[in-house]
């Protein structure tokens, strides 16, 4: 494993609620910890704010990046002279419609930003295991990104923080391709969004976790107060601060656990310096935070061994026909076609599931949640 190198920075800052006056200091004293606006940001400069936009749901359900959040960094990114825009690829649905149900357009409209969707791809040459990313071409152009992430649980990753949120870089439909080529295999997905992560390379992450998600995240959770606002420079350390706030620590989380092997990350959370409100991470922790499968085992078996008893020891989602609304979102989003609709309602195929999630992650009406698989539960 490649030695890690620099002492990374991650400033984090109580904050309560999103009273826009509170948001806007919390986040300003975020980002002057870490240097200032100017620090990142230059005169002139195409600023593209990368937000999380996953479904058209309202900024209470904790679905989305609050738009307070990301209306602080416009007026950050405008005062340091740069052009900001607000820009996402959503998981379904029109981009024009989750602006508006989000938030986020009213905040292009007040403080003058343009929302840009993420559509459009150029091909970008990958340096690690992964070879060719097909990217957002505005991602790639801007001259700078900023990624606002969600503090969310996320059924396939555990949680998505910074580095999972830049996912959203891969326009559209595309995304479920990469579902397709990882497979059931975390780990490579994991590793395909850490080198994600350093070809879009945010100059900086700020994390909304005023109101997170527990529970069946990332679309269907329970909001949960956890009152923070952190900033980082480099967002491994980001999630390693955050990860660790909410009970997670590196080597539970697969991002980070990808990041460590390609030595992103420091060997402990002790060798991040952290400025703001909190000497550690365990003075903000937050206690008895929910994660997405009630069964925290699954997480801690090899990869390979869950590989080999895919049916028995992994989780899988699970649709309550009771609750479902027969809007065949989940259908269209399953990348390999396990998803079909009969006389009795939605089905899954788990002989052809790869545990991806994204039907859980598109249900717009929460139902499909994730169960265990037998042993997991037996040796649970
Ligand atoms: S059924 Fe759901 S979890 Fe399984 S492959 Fe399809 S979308 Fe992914
Ligand atoms: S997305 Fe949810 S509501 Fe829509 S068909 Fe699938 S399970 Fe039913």
């Amino acid at each position: 494993m490649p030695d890690y190198q620099p002492k990374p920075s991650v400033s984090l800052i109580r904050c309560k609620s999103y009273d826009r006056g509170l948001v806007e200091a919390s986040v300003r004293r975020a980002v002057a910890l870490l240097g200032g606006a100017d620090r990142f940001v230059r005169p002139g400069d195409r600023v593209l704010l990368k937000p999380n936009m996953l479904s058209g749901k309202a900024p209470n359900k904790a679905v989305t990046t609050h738009p307070e959040v990301v209306r602080a960094v416009v007026r950050l990114v405008k005062e340091a002279g740069g052009i900001p825009s607000i820009g996402d690829s959503n998981a379904l649905g029109s981009f024009a419609k989750v602006s508006e149900v989000t938030g986020m357009a009213r905040v292009a409209r007040d403080e003058g930003a343009e929302l840009v969707e993420l559509s459009e791809a150029v091909d970008v040459h990958g340096k690690g295991k992964f070879k060719h990313f097909e990217l957002s071409k505005a991602a790639m152009e801007a001259d700078v990104v900023i990624n606002l992430p969600k503090a969310k649980t996320h059924g396939q990753m555990l949680l998505t923080l910074a580095v999972k949120n830049l996912f959203g870089c891969i326009p559209g439909r595309r995304k479920a391709q990469w579902h397709f080529k990882a497979g059931v295999d975390r780990e490579a997905f994991a590793t395909m969004l850490v080198e994600l992560s350093g070809l879009v390379r945010p100059c900086l992450s700020i994390i909304d976790a005023v109101v997170g998600m527990e529970g069946n995240g990332p679309g269907s959770g329970t909001p949960r107060e956890v009152g923070l606002i952190g900033a980082s420079a480099d967002p491994h350390a980001l999630d390693m601060v955050m990860a660790s706030v909410l009970g997670v620590t590196a080597d539970r989380l697969p991002t980070l656990k990808a990041a460590r092997g390609l030595g992103l990350i420091p060997r402990s959370i002790s060798e991040i310096e952290l400025a703001g409100d909190f000497g550690n991470p365990a003075q903000a922790a937050v206690r008895g935070f929910r994660l997405p499968s009630e069964s925290s085992l699954e997480w801690s078996i090899p990869e390979p061994v869950r590989r080999l008893l895919k049916e028995s020891l992994t989780t899988k989602p699970r649709i309550h026909r009771k609750s479902c609304k027969f809007c065949l979102m989940c259908q269209t989003a399953c990348p390999v076609g396990a998803i079909t609709e009969g006389r009795d309602g939605m089905s899954i195929d788990y002989r052809q599931c790869i545990r991806c999630f994204c039907c859980q992650e598109v249900c717009p009406v929460g139902a499909i949640d994730i169960a265990e698989g037998w042993l997991l539960r037996y040796l649970g």
